[in-house]
């Protein structure tokens, strides 16, 4: 007979189910007994409770406990359950109403004092608990402006297990979270800081404009980091769903900053090239966390030396950020994140990096030929466009010295831009012109044979594959939308063209 019930999320992949938490007592030898696929940390849990019980005053029942998790198919990951699996026993033994803990949905791990800590993949968790119908979400203090995210839900922080006693008991009400104001975002960094580069900085304006990968090679002090940290700033802001969604992954990736819960804008995420698969790509014992790639979701994926990272991880990208999600496989488990991220790879021309152009290089050609074509293959091939930057003072000579265009200015056309290109690939599927594939570009959207000359006898040449073809047809396309014309022109495709055959210095 089931003494008990309360409840619970688990977490799979970035969406939350609910577990029901069930408690049945017995006589015979004092001990618990968990079923339903818990992982080593929810079983370490019960040791946890039962330090907490004690030192919350109350009495740890000496019966034979049984305490199911169901349902059983799913695996539960994680330290969260420890405030349910408390509630569930005093609620068995009587020590505070069955009914109290009946509807009640609880999240939180238990510290042996009896205090409540607060845990990842609580936004993730809460809104699973609105959708099942749930009223009400006890949730650790330090995750209250997080869980209170989710308007249909009454969000109660606890500190300890006392408190929580207490509120069900009836002595002291734990009181509803009331959301404090956004604090005021502050400004992504301006496109107009970057001084020369033109061609850069229109590279990054057609990238944002197209959702297109993008590559850059220069030397040191050329403005790649620059040039790519200002990325996000060009791209719309994340509307409600997508910034509930990128919020939740960094939610359970334990990277949302306390006092600014809600993820608003798209993000920018830049490993390092020593990070470890797990970093990049998601991973770790017990619940798994999402790697870079999964948290720049909607953002920008910056690869800084591109050519330093392993070959093997840098292979490992290239499925995901076709597919738009990754699943993690591991021995606890697995997890399916989503991944649309935009990658954004830069390169010094060889391996000694100098800053001082070809005169200080002390690499043999046959060196700056291979750091080059350590990046050929296949993710290279989903590369839309490739930027060569020239050192930075001979751009800013070449550029003049007007003021550059600031990032208020430029996002305005990138909007402008991905509306023409939504309302023409209305129907399709896709929204920017990146997505499609080119066949479909070829079929439904013709450019008229004479814009394409130029493309096409480099196409003759070898200069281009047919692939690289498509991918000129693409951001001839983007061109176009930002230009405000109906067709790509050959002004757009010649363009388009000269953003493609750019290479590594070879
Ligand atoms: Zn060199």
């Amino acid at each position: 007979m089931t003494l008990a019930r309360t409840w619970s999320v688990g977490l799979a992949g970035v969406r939350g189910a609910m577990v029901e938490v069930e408690v049945d007592m017995a006589a015979g030898i004092p001990g618990v007994v968990l079923v339903g696929l818990p992982d080593a940390v929810v079983r370490q849990s019960v040791d946890r409770v039962r330090a907490a019980v004690a030192n919350a005053g109350a009495r740890f029942p000496q019966r034979r406990i049984t305490i199911g998790l169901s349902p059983a198919s799913m695996p539960k990951q994680g330290s969260g359950f420890d405030l349910a699996l408390a509630a569930a026993v005093l609620a068995a033994a009587e020590a505070v109403p069955r009914e109290s803990v009946d509807r009640l949905v609880l999240l939180g791990e238990l510290g042996l004092d009896g205090s409540v800590r607060g845990i990842r993949g609580v936004l993730p968790a809460v809104l699973a608990a609105a959708r099942a119908g749930h009223r009400q979400v006890v949730v650790p203090t330090a995750n209250a402006e997080e869980a209170a995210l989710v308007d249909s839900v009454d969000v109660l922080p606890v500190g300890t297990l006392p408190d929580l006693v207490a509120h069900l008991t009836g002595r002291a009400r734990l009181v509803p979270h009331v959301r404090g104001a956004l604090p005021p975002e502050s400004p992504p960094p301006d496109l107009g800081d970057v001084v020369g580069q033109a061609a850069g900085r229109r590279a990054i304006e057609v990238a944002a404009a197209g959702g297109h990968h993008l590559f850059l090679t220069g030397p040191p002090g050329a403005g790649k980091t620059m040039l790519a940290e200002r990325l996000p700033g060009l791209l719309p802001p994340l509307d409600e769903d997508a910034a509930l969604e990128v919020t939740a992954i960094h939610s359970i990736a334990g990277t949302l900053p306390p006092d600014a819960p809600l993820v608003t804008r798209p993000t920018f995420e830049a490993p390092h090239h020593s990070a470890t698969m797990a970093a990049l790509i998601g991973g770790g014992s017990g619940q798994i966390r999402p790697g870079a790639l999964c948290r720049a979701h909607r953002g920008v994926l910056f690869l800084d030396e591109a050519p330093e990272f392993p070959r093997a991880v840098l292979d490992t990208l290239r499925q995901p950020l076709e597919r738009g999600q990754v699943t993690i496989q591991r021995a606890s488990g697995s997890a399916t994140f989503p991944c649309r991220a935009q990658l954004v790879l830069a390169a010094n021309p060889c391996p000694c990096a100098s800053a001082a152009g070809d005169t200080a290089c002390t690499c043999s050609a046959l060196e700056r030929r291979r750091y080059g074509s350590r990046l050929s293959g296949p993710l290279l091939d989903r590369i839309d466009l490739r930027v060569d930057l020239p050192p930075v003072t001979r751009a800013a000579w070449l550029d003049g010295l007007g003021a550059p265009e600031s990032t208020e200015i430029v996002a305005r056309r990138v909007l402008a831009a991905r509306a023409v290109a939504a309302e023409r690939l209305t129907g399709t599927g896709y929204t920017v012109n990146s997505q499609v594939p080119g066949r479909l570009l070829r079929e439904r959207w013709a450019v008229p044979r004479a814009s394409l000359r130029l493309a096409e006898r480099a196409l003759e040449r070898g200069a281009l594959s047919v692939r690289g073809f498509d991918r000129v047809l693409r951001v001839a396309w983007t061109l176009c939308d930002l230009a405000g014309r109906t067709v790509p022109g050959t002004d757009e495709v010649a363009e388009a063209l000269g953003m493609r055959l750019q290479r590594v210095a070879a």
